[in-house]
């Protein structure tokens, strides 16, 4: 069975796609959303050798060989001219890390009309990264599985900077647009538990003498919690 996490990252890629799982490991993504019947064909990406031997092995137990081109590469490189994909999935990085293959695969989003993004961490690199590229987020999911939670980041090419602008540009980077407004249980949970954690990293450093004016951590969580209680106590 699919986890939860992939399942919700497989119900954004668009019907009969033919998408890139960048970073895809054992290929269950790619698996799972041709045996569904959501996606055409894909290509399964991956740079290191264990999880693309794991890949290879998964689309040959399932038999979908013919509709899935495992390859090994690092990030968008395994995308060829003539595959016309129009979707990318990456999933279970860091947002710096997206950003970095997005960045480095840049000529390689052309044809692409959506990018399906799940960052375990730092979704605020990559809504930075839409928002100076021409991407436009359309939909955000949030997610709880086994005491951790995760963001989903949908994209489409569009001019518009950050849709939603009830919140500072800074909130809605850092929180998501879509996710500030739909404001879910999980959501609030979330952002409830970091202030939480980062109100006790600041009261340390205050008791260790230190001020907003002259320590950046100070300010840097500080601002944070800002940003955070603008949304939540709103
Ligand atoms: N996408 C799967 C998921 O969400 O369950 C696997 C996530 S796994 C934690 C991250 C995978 O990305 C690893 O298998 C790693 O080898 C691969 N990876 C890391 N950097 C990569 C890059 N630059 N290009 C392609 N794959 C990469």
């Amino acid at each position: 069975k699919l986890s939860k996490r992939l399942a919700t990252v497989a119900g954004y890629i668009p019907k009969d796609a033919v998408f890139a799982d960048i970073g895809s490991d054992h290929a269950y993504l790619p698996c799972y959303s041709i045996l569904q019947g959501i996606a055409k064909a894909a290509i399964a990406g991956e740079i290191t050798d264990g999880p693309f031997i794991s890949a290879k092995k998964q689309v040959k137990k399932c038999e979908l060989s013919d509709v899935i081109s495992v390859r090994q590469g690092d990030g968008l490189s395994v995308i060829e001219e003539g595959d016309s994909i129009d979707c990318i999935t990456i999933a279970g990085m860091g947002g710096g890390l997206i950003k970095r293959i997005l960045e480095e695969g840049s000529t390689k989003l052309s044809g692409v009309k959506r990018l399906v993004l799940q960052p375990n961490i730092h979704a605020i690199y990559i809504r930075q990264w839409m928002m100076e590229n021409g991407w436009q987020l359309i939909d955000e999911d949030i997610i709880e599985e086994d005491n951790k939670i995760y963001e989903i980041l949908v994209a489409e090419k569009g001019n518009s900077m950050l849709p939603y602008q009830t919140y500072s540009i800074e909130a809605n980077l850092l929180l998501g647009p879509i996710l500030a407004k739909k404001k879910s249980v999980v959501f609030q949970n979330k952002w409830t538990q970091e202030c939480n954690h980062w109100r006790t990293i600041v009261k340390q450093l205050e008791q260790a003498g230190h001020t907003y004016e002259n320590n950046e951590k100070f300010k840097e969580l500080s601002n944070q919690i800002q940003l955070v209680e603008e949304v939540l106590q709103a």
